[in-house]
């Protein structure tokens, strides 16, 4: 199996090739051909089997690498894509793929999180950006503030869904998902799949391909 087969544009290809990827992993070879496809996706997967890039990938592929993608071309500030993740080490990991799998893509993107001061993400994102990589406590703050637009969102990643409600966040969760369109994309991604997590995808996917490696 190798990355084309999955569907996937020569630029990201070549990308994956350069980070040293020889093939897919396992959730790699099942996420991507159904991700590219629209379909909504809750994935029982750990750190260290190649969740990241099974959701940046086929993501990247249609923001910015489809021939014929029904996708505008991004005119406005607004966020296409959301990622949700419960602590900022992971949120930098995230973006850091990002970053990496689209060296040959025009990816515009920001990483947020608290700990640290708003004012380098408010210019970022007053900038624009097509992905936002995001601690929900902070991405709140800054919702308040008035410096994210949600209205445009098509993709929400929700990533170590589990943790996220062990920490906490799932009001903060609640909250932000009111502000994303009904239509669209979701993709969540879990350790393990506890009766709070099955109530959360039973409210957020819609018929969605289980996936477990
Ligand atoms: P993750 O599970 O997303 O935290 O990824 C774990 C590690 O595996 C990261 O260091 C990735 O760079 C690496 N990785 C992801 N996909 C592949 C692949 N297909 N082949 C080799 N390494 C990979």
């Amino acid at each position: 199996m190798s990355f084309s087969a999955l569907g996937l544009s020569q630029a990201l290809v070549n990308a994956v090739h350069a980070a040293g990827y020889t093939e897919p992993t396992p959730v790699q070879q099942q996420a991507i051909p159904a991700a590219l496809q629209d379909k909504d996706l809750m994935v029982a997967a750990q750190t260290g089997t190649g969740k990241t890039a099974s959701f940046a990938l086929p993501i990247l592929q249609k923001l910015y690498a489809q021939p014929d993608t029904q996708r505008v071309p991004t005119k406005s500030k607004q966020v296409r894509v959301l990622v949700l993740t419960p602590t900022r080490e992971l949120a930098a990991q995230v973006h850091e793929s990002f970053n990496l799998y689209a060296r040959e893509l025009p990816l515009t993107s920001a990483c947020i999180y608290g700990g640290v001061g708003a004012a380098q993400q408010i210019r970022i994102l007053s900038k624009g950006v097509d992905v936002l990589v995001a601690c929900p406590g902070r991405l709140l703050d800054l919702i308040g503030q008035k410096a994210v637009d949600l209205a445009e969102v098509d993709t929400l990643v929700l990533d170590e869904a589990d943790r996220m409600l062990d920490m906490g966040f799932i009001h903060d969760v609640k909250k932000i998902l009111k502000l994303l369109p009904q239509q669209r994309q979701n993709l969540l991604y879990s350790a393990t799949f506890s009766n709070d997590i099955i109530a959360l995808t039973n409210r957020l996917l819609h018929n969605p391909l289980r996936i477990e490696v």
